[in-house]
């Protein structure tokens, strides 16, 4: 059997779903948060939630790295492709929203705006057009971060900057764990980030806040798994770390990546779309790397921005306070097809996750 065909073994699945009944607390509510949107995606794909107990509930945190860029790093984006700048980015940031328009709209507006599959490829690009401004528009967690160091580290061509928008999950952790209207008893931490960043930095969440935490895969068994082990820490009222995902995350993580992350950026605070400004979150270029930082070179200046547009309850799904369904405008106004908010774009937002089982 293929390895990850034993992590979706119904049977299996059924005798961990009678589990988590039998160990969950008959009454007190049991609120675990995960901050990945393939987690959502195995979650909702599989019908987790409809294998827990009442008073068991997972929410998605901000886990979709598109979703959280704020309308103002969009904006920018667009300023440089609408300026006469080649903007090269992933496929799924071309319809996100900024204040006033999204990558596509620009690009229907006759700015050149290229989807790319690595930021290898944008580089390439850049090399083969000398003429011409190349900006790779660089969004991601600390899964992508160090494909962007390496590209700036091995010295791109002149004609080629960054504008980067990584940000760090284990500072939003923190900033959820502090909301007092949230109230979480367990972190599911996510599997991808974890194999770059190791165990470490989510050390502080048993320790500092009681909160257990279990670094899990994205198949449906551990999803499962990693909620059975998060209330057994509850019951016993040990809260830990504790590695799920041990077939592909180290303890000490990708030290490789983690050095190239070190070597091109530095962490500042930042704003996150739906969350505004968590401390050392975010990523910006090393001053020795400025030459090829697009806010630098082009000196880019955006109005004040609108994350969130009228009607839209982005901001509230983003940290898991309402669910899609909650929000008014979800598959009426809002749709895969005519999103309105960016949670309802790429295929990692909970919106759009919520939207694939919809049957029209
Ligand atoms: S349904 Fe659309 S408008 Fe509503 S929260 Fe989701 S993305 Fe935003």
């Amino acid at each position: 059997m293929i390895e990850e065909m034993r992590f979706r073994d119904a049977a299996l699945a059924k005798r961990v779903a009678e589990k988590i009944r039998k160990a969950a607390p008959s009454k007190d509510i049991v609120k675990i948060c995960h901050v990945c949107g393939t987690h959502e995606w195995t979650i909702t794909h599989y019908g987790i939630r409809s294998l827990l107990p009442e008073n068991v509930e997972v929410i998605a945190g901000p886990g979709c790295p598109v979703c959280i860029v704020p309308a103002s790093e969009i904006d920018e984006a667009i300023e440089l492709a609408l300026n006469g700048a080649t903007v090269t980015c992933f496929g799924d940031l071309l319809r996100v929203p900024g204040s006033r328009l999204s990558l596509l709209d620009a690009r229907a507006e006759g700015a050149d705006v290229r989807v790319v599959y690595s930021v290898a490829d944008a580089v390439k690009m850049a090399r083969r057009e000398p003429e011409k401004r190349f900006v790779f528009f660089a969004v991601g967690f600390e899964t992508t971060a160090p494909s962007t160091a390496v590209e700036i580290l091995k010295v791109p061509p002149e004609n080629m900057s960054f504008l980067i928008s990584h940000r760090l999950i284990p500072p939003a952790m923190k900033a959820l764990v502090e909301m007092e209207d949230l109230n979480l008893n367990g972190f599911i931490a996510p599997g991808h980030v974890s194999t770059i960043i190791g165990m470490k930095p989510y050390e502080v969440f048993p320790r500092d806040y009681g909160m257990p935490t279990i670094i899990a895969g994205f198949e449906p068994l551990d999803v499962l798994f990693a909620i059975y082990m998060i209330i057994k820490q509850l019951i016993k009222g040990k809260p830990q770390l504790e590695n799920e995902y041990v077939r592909a995350v180290l303890p000490e993580g990708n030290v490789r990546a983690q050095k190239l992350m070190r070597e091109a950026f530095k962490v500042e605070n930042g704003r996150w779309r739906g969350l505004q400004t968590i401390p050392k979150s975010v990523l910006t270029l090393r001053d020795k790397y400025k030459k090829y930082d697009s806010r630098r070179k082009y000196d880019l200046q955006v109005e004040c921005s609108v994350d969130v547009p009228p009607g839209c309850r982005c901001h509230l799904v983003i940290v898991g306070k309402i669910k899609p369904t909650e929000c008014p405008l979800f598959m009426k106004a809002c749709t895969p097809r005519r999103p309105i908010g960016p949670c309802m774009v790429s295929m990692e937002g909970t919106c759009r996750i919520w939207a694939g089982t919809i049957r029209p």
